[in-house]
């Protein structure tokens, strides 16, 4: 069957699509594979010179399979992704020892090959074989968004899950090939990522964003990950003189090698407060964030009559805050030292 929204696309294809790309001259299996993984991270502009120097250098499959893994990836180089590569190089050796050199044309026998995803096999299984196998590209992903109002972010399974189901409702039967080579030239001329050009696309009477005008919302930002916290505890203890006590922070970890009021954890807290001849007086908290988490802190203050009241270790410095300049400290630390307490 093929849909109202295939049949005017593919009515654009015909008269508006991109039809003389280099890998669309004989429309194989290999060239139509090497350019789309080369087109997996990296526009059509920049891809073209790598792809023309590529096939230039390995005519088939079976050349690149017997060149060593250096030379795939000093023609990879600048492209990036360089895995990309590594992983062309493993599947054409696959194709030649165990397909006799002949890409395999069902789509679990070339989803199953190293580097080809679910989309990258629909493309080659329905450009190069007829295949009716839906894709599902980014440019694809960003017009059935749009089209379909399929809230969320692509990257989600729930919305990916809807987002290949529209793909396989929409993909015809007949000119399955064509069809997958129109919807992937929308997405990446007309249905771009900012202003898309609503006016000229052929399937704006289908596309419910269009429609309320709300493009701009589709498809969904990938959701900003929610930092962790961690609470910890910090021991402040101070004599009459005005003098506090810092410790020097291990080499590795946060703070490392700087000065810091001692970290204590909730449970260690009374056994070290049991031994110390003052009454603990908690502070207001105060949070400090790290990129990959937040911490809590929960500063206890000590007044002890002297140095020698408490236990200290070597490497522990007594200052006034007056001191602290001459030392590297933790900004906790800055910040409670500041505080007057
Ligand atoms: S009408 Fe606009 S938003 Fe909708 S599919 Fe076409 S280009 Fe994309």
């Amino acid at each position: 069957m093929t849909t109202t929204f295939a049949t005017s696309l593919l009515a654009w294809f015909d008269a508006h699509g991109r039809h003389d790309l280099p890998w669309q001259a004989s429309l194989q299996p290999y060239p139509v594979w090497v350019s789309e993984i080369m087109l997996q991270q990296t526009q059509v502009a920049t891809v073209i010179p790598y792809f023309n120097r590529f096939m230039a250098r390995f005519d088939t499959v079976v050349d690149l399979a017997n060149a060593d893994l250096d030379e795939v990836l000093s023609l990879w180089t600048g492209l990036g992704y360089y895995a990309r590569a590594r992983n062309l190089h493993k599947t054409a050796r696959l194709i030649r020892d165990q397909y006799q050199g002949e890409f395999p044309n069902t789509l679990p026998e070339l989803n199953a090959l190293p580097g080809i995803g679910r989309s990258t096999a629909g493309a080659i299984a329905a450009i190069c074989f007829g295949v009716h196998a839906p894709i599902l590209d980014g440019n694809v992903k960003r017009v059935l968004a749009r089209a379909f109002l399929i809230d969320g972010w692509p990257g989600q399974g729930e919305t990916a899950a809807k987002l290949w189901a529209q793909a396989e409702t929409l993909t015809p039967t007949l000119r399955v090939g064509d069809y997958t080579q129109a919807i992937m030239d929308l997405g990446a001329t007309l249905c771009t990522r900012s202003q898309p050009k609503c006016e000229q696309c052929p399937v704006r009477t289908h596309c419910l964003a269009y429609a309320e005008g709300s493009t701009d919302a589709y498809p969904g930002k990938k959701p900003k990950r929610v930092k962790p916290t961690r609470k910890t505890h910090m021991l402040i203890v101070k004599t009459l003189a005005g003098r506090f006590r810092l410790s020097r922070r291990p080499e590795q970890g946060i703070w490392g090698g700087l000065y810091c009021f001692p970290e204590i954890e909730e449970d260690a807290l009374p056994s070290a407060l049991d031994s110390v001849p003052a009454s603990p007086v908690r502070l207001p908290q105060l949070t400090h964030s790290f990129t990959h988490f937040h911490l809590i802190i929960e500063p206890v203050l000590l007044v002890v009559a002297d140095e020698q009241q408490i236990p200290s270790l070597a490497e522990d410095i007594w200052i006034t805050p007056d001191e602290q300049d001459r030392y590297g400290l933790c900004r906790p630390a800055q910040i409670l030292l500041n505080q007057g307490h």
